[in-house]
This record gives C-alpha cells, sequence and structure tokens, in this order.
C-alpha cells in the first residue's frame, strides 16, 4: 500500500488528485455540481491486457471531463476498458456506456441488473410513482419531481449486450489483484462491495461511506430494505479491511464507521415509532415532514420537493422497517391511502 496516497484520501478535506494508492490501483475524483454528495471516488485498475473502471460519474460534461484527465493521469487513456458498476445510482453509472470499448463488459450487481433494461426501468419508476401516491405524497408535487430527479436523467444507455451481472462470490481478476463480489442490498437492492483479500482492501462503495450516511429508501423491488441494510453492514464488518475505499469522498477506520451507522438508523426508526405513537394513523409523507433532517430550510413546507421526495423514501423504509419488526401496522384507510399506527 502506499502510505502517503492512502493517508491523502484519508483526509476530509483531501486532494482532488489522481491517487496511486497500490501499485496500477488509482482512485480517480470526478466533480459531482449542483450536488450535496460533491464528488464521485471512481477508481481504476490498470491490467495487462485489460483494465478496470470502477463507477464513472454522472452522465455530463464535468463528470466527463474529469473522468477523461483521470484516465490519462493514470496512463490508461487507451487502455481496453471494462466498467463495473458498484450500484444502478447514475453518480455512479452516467457515462459507462459511453467509455466502455466495444465488446467490453459493464458489470452490475445482480439486484440492480433490471434496471438496465429500459422497458423494466419505466415501469419501475410508474410503480414507485403509484406508491408515493399511496404514502401521501401530494399529485401536484409528484408531477413536478418526475424529469427533475437527476436519477432519471444523467443516466448510461440501457438495453445493451455490454451489461452483465454479477453474483455474491463471483471473482474478477485485474493485473496482479482479484476482486471477489460481495452482495450489500440496501443503499439499492443490487448494491455490492469488492474484496481484495490478498491486500486486504474493500471497496464499500455507497454502503459504507465516511463523511455522509448512505440514503436508505423503499424499493418496490426489495422489501424491507433498511432490514437488508442493517443485516449488509453486519456481514460487511466481518472482513478484515485494512483499508475502506469508499463510492465518496474521504476513508477512515471501518469498523468505528459501521457500529455509527448502526446506532444511526437505531436512533432513526426509535425516532419514527415515537411520532407515529404521538400521532396514529399518519401516511409517510406526514412522517417525513416530523422527522428531524439537516436540510437549510424553515419547515416542511419550504423543503426543495425533491428533498420531500427523498424524505419520504426514507421514512417509509424506516415504516417498513418497523412493521417487519412488529411495532407498526400498515393499513390502507377507505381512499386506498397506507397509514400507519403503533401496536
Ligand atoms: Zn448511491
Amino acid at each position: 500500500m502506499r502510505a502517503d496516497a492512502v493517508q491523502q484520501l484519508r483526509d476530509v478535506h483531501g486532494p482532488d488528485r489522481v491517487l496511486e494508492l497500490l501499485p496500477g490501483l488509482f482512485r480517480l475524483p470526478i466533480p459531482l455540481p449542483r450536488n450535496p454528495l460533491r464528488e464521485l471516488n471512481a477508481y481504476l485498475i490498470r491490467g495487462r491486457e485489460r483494465s478496470l473502471l470502477i463507477d464513472t460519474g454522472f452522465r455530463e460534461p464535468a463528470c466527463r471531463q474529469a473522468l477523461q484527465a483521470g484516465l490519462r493521469a493514470a496512463g490508461a487513456e487507451h487502455d481496453p476498458l471494462d466498467v463495473l458498476l458498484t450500484h444502478i445510482h447514475t453518480d455512479h453509472t452516467g457515462l459507462a456506456s459511453e467509455v466502455v470499448r466495444p465488446g467490453g463488459a459493464i458489470y452490475i450487481g445482480r439486484g440492480d441488473y433490471p434496471f438496465t433494461s429500459r422497458a423494466w426501468e419505466e415501469e419501475y419508476w410508474g410503480r414507485i410513482d403509484q406508491r408515493f401516491l399511496q404514502e401521501g405524497f401530494p399529485p401536484e408535487e409528484l408531477r413536478i419531481t418526475t424529469g427533475t430527479n437527476p436519477a432519471r436523467t444523467l443516466g448510461p444507455d440501457l438495453d445493451l449486450p455490454n451489461y452483465q451481472p454479477l453474483e455474491d462470490g463471483d471473482r474478477l481478476t485485474v493485473g496482479e489483484y482479484t476482486l471477489e463480489v460481495i452482495a450489500a442490498p440496501g443503499h439499492t437492492p443490487g448494491q455490492i462491495c469488492l474484496w481484495m483479500a490478498n491486500q486486504q482492501v474493500l471497496f464499500t462503495a455507497d454502503h459504507v461511506l465516511f463523511d455522509i450516511t448512505p440514503n436508505i429508501t423503499m424499493w418496490p423491488n426489495l422489501p424491507n430494505a433498511l432490514g437488508r441494510y442493517l443485516e449488509s453492514l453486519t456481514r460487511i464488518g466481518t472482513y478484515p479491511a485494512r483499508l475502506a475505499l469508499p463510492g465518496h469522498r474521504h476513508t477512515a477506520d471501518l469498523a468505528p464507521r459501521i457500529q455509527a451507522l448502526l446506532a444511526h438508523h437505531r436512533r432513526r426508526a426509535a425516532e419514527t415509532l415515537a411520532i407515529v405513537r404521538r400521532e396514529g394513523g399518519l401516511n409517510a409523507y406526514q412522517v417525513a415532514s416530523r422527522m428531524t433532517w439537516d436540510i437549510r430550510a424553515d419547515s416542511w413546507a419550504d423543503f426543495p420537493l425533491n428533498q420531500k421526495w427523498f424524505a419520504t423514501g426514507e421514512a417509509l423504509a424506516h415504516l417498513e422497517y418497523l412493521a417487519e419488526e412488529g411495532a407498526v401496522v400498515r393499513a390502507l384507510d377507505q381512499e386506498g391511502m397506507a397509514r400507519y399506527t403503533a401496536q
């Protein structure tokens, strides 16, 4: 491990420069304009015949330029490239179809693989919209969020033969490195981490971030996403990682971060339960409006609509988890809206 480069990646205000963390393994910083995540860590592993790019940035000019500059700095601008997407979010996937070389693979976890079909994806967004309406999200607000959510506008071409699903336990070899796929459902249904056993390096992607709490929302195709996320966190904690490589910003020690994330969600679930205990019969949108958020807005009414959408998704994930635990009951009222009461 290159101690100096690793130390730079541990710096909270770390440098926006390409770092060679291990021989032939680079971190490429990709800015995310107008996004609170600020920047993405793409990683490049140079192989003898083919190189592997892990995540890409949005499909937009600033990301494209940074990625090309990063590949050049790593000496890889002419390498035949395969791409591995740690999950389906467009800040990770956006440029995949542009940078993959003809015949190259775009790997993605099995649980997110269905999203690489346009027809499936469109049907999925229809299901999400229906579900949000049922959970109390106002129709006029939903109409405005549709189309402004970057999830829907900055992604790669879909329906390509390059997409290949990865299963838990699959192994990829690139240069001197062997990457073992760990399915870590939660942040998305098909979120994966990658384990390099010989080097004790763990790519945590967005499953574990160090100064941001990974967003956990409701997924129609992943029941109880929060419960699954907590299981995946516990599992990832069993890997003796000397270096964790996150999908965004800086790194730090893994074990205490996992404990902090588990504690965070326990607190959040307790807060959600307390709201439902105080006021039975709320819908998820109303529960979200009563939770605490660190967003600069005076009141729920002043929240940007996209933030309301994400907040409602997070509230739903916690309500689903509490229902699974038997602490909360979800029932449809006469209008078909879902209402939550404490047991
Ligand atoms: Zn993500």
